[in-house]
């Protein structure tokens, strides 16, 4: 390795992937993580791969990009990761909606389609009762985020990268106006630049050399269930469920958090969940819950993503999401550019930290 050293803090998908990218173009990296790859809000995700059922955002172009730079992805890293491109099925309460939200992909040049009744059935043959109309994107998909996090970093080291697990970085180590490394509960790493990914982490990271992230800990459920055989073909997210098949017996759902007491807690959002899916899907009256857990997702004030580095103080850069997932591959590639190359990518304009003051 002969390229400057960067120290990337967080082993989630956008730390993994961040330091994936930095490593095959010749970075000396290392990335800490306080426990392992994918042991933050990554192994809670949902993992929808996922652009048509977003409203219109000022980082369009950079989420519309992601779904390329998945398939890049799982080409480079030749079957460690793979994607179930199974498309989705999206729609909102109000059809009109659904219209527009439709009409705004289709007008960006996205691949999305409104379909109506008999079209949604046969997409869809479990639904109960199948909406008037509903947005429909082929080319989306679902990802195993653990996996693909795990897959991430052995590609990284494979490319010269040092991981160093079960590190808890306890501040960023500042001369000057310059990061100039990581202190860790045990001893120090120097870095010419440091990345900082760690999520909900992130946050007290950067108060130790004054920069404050205007970011919150924003939780959502994550439910399990068993299921008999595949219920479902792709991604189906109405107003009452948010479901994918993640193999021919589990089933996934994404749902709100409300709080954790033994009416609203995880477990309760489950079971509501599980009667939705039982009523909403042929065959799924046999369906059982595994289990539901909370994840505590990074959400930047404004919600679009803080990429890039940080004002007013040297070699800090930046990398915090909620769409962590359906970003990773993309928002890697194109800081590795900028921290390696010096050239801001107009794709990551609307993410900038200087649109807050820090
Ligand atoms: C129910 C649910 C459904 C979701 N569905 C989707 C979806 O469909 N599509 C999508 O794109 N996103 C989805 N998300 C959001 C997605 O999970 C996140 O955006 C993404 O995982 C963020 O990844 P990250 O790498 O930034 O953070 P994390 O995965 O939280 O990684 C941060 C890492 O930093 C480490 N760390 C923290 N502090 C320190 C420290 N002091 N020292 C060392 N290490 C530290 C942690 O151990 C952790 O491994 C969902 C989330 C939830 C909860």
């Amino acid at each position: 390795m002969s390229g400057p050293r960067i120290a990337v803090v967080g082993a989630g998908i956008v730390g993994a992937s961040i330091a994936y990218h930095l490593a095959v173009r010749g970075a000396a990296v290392i990335l800490v993580d306080a426990a392992e790859p994918a042991a933050g809000v990554t192994g809670r995700a949902f993992s929808w791969i996922n652009i048509a059922h977003t409203r219109p955002h000022p980082y369009q172009a950079l989420r519309q990009a992601a779904i390329g730079d998945w398939h890049r992805i799982e080409a480079e890293l030749r079957g460690a990761v793979t994607v179930d491109w199974c498309g989705a099925l999206s729609w909102d309460e109000d059809p009109a909606e659904t219209e527009r939200l439709v009409a705004h992909h289709v007008a960006a040049g996205y691949d999305v389609r409104l379909l109506g009744r008999a079209e949604i059935s046969a997409v869809e043959p479990g639904l109960v009762e199948p909406p008037r109309g509903a947005a429909h994107a082929p080319g989306e998909g679902a990802v195993d985020p653990v996996a693909a996090t795990r897959a991430l970093c052995a590609a990284a080291r494979e490319a010269g990268a040092e991981l160093r697990f079960g590190a808890r970085v306890v501040g960023l180590m500042e001369t000057g106006g310059r990061v100039t490394g990581l202190a860790l509960e045990a001893g120090e790493i120097a870095a010419e630049a440091v990345v900082l990914a760690a999520g909900v982490g992130s946050t007290d990271l950067a108060r130790s050399v004054g920069v404050a992230l205007p970011l919150r800990a924003s939780p959502a459920t994550l439910i399990r269930m068993r299921t008999p055989g595949p219920l479902v073909r792709g991604i189906v997210c109405s107003p009452a469920l948010e479901v994918r098949q993640a193999g021919d017996t589990l089933m996934l759902s994404a749902a709100d958090y409300i709080d954790d007491t033994p009416e609203h807690g995880p477990m309760a959002i489950g079971r509501r969940v599980l009667e939705a899916v039982r009523s909403g899907i042929r065959g799924a009256q046999d369906v059982e819950l595994i289990d539901a857990v909370p994840g505590w997702r990074p959400m930047p004030q404004d919600g679009a993503p803080i990429v890039g580095f940080a004002p007013g103080i040297g070699g800090l850069y930046l990398a915090a999401m909620h769409a962590g997932i359906v970003l990773a591959p993309v928002v890697g590639r194109l800081a590795a550019a900028e921290i390696l190359d010096g050239r801001a990518a107009d794709a990551l304009q609307p993410c900038r930290p200087e649109r807050f003051r820090l």
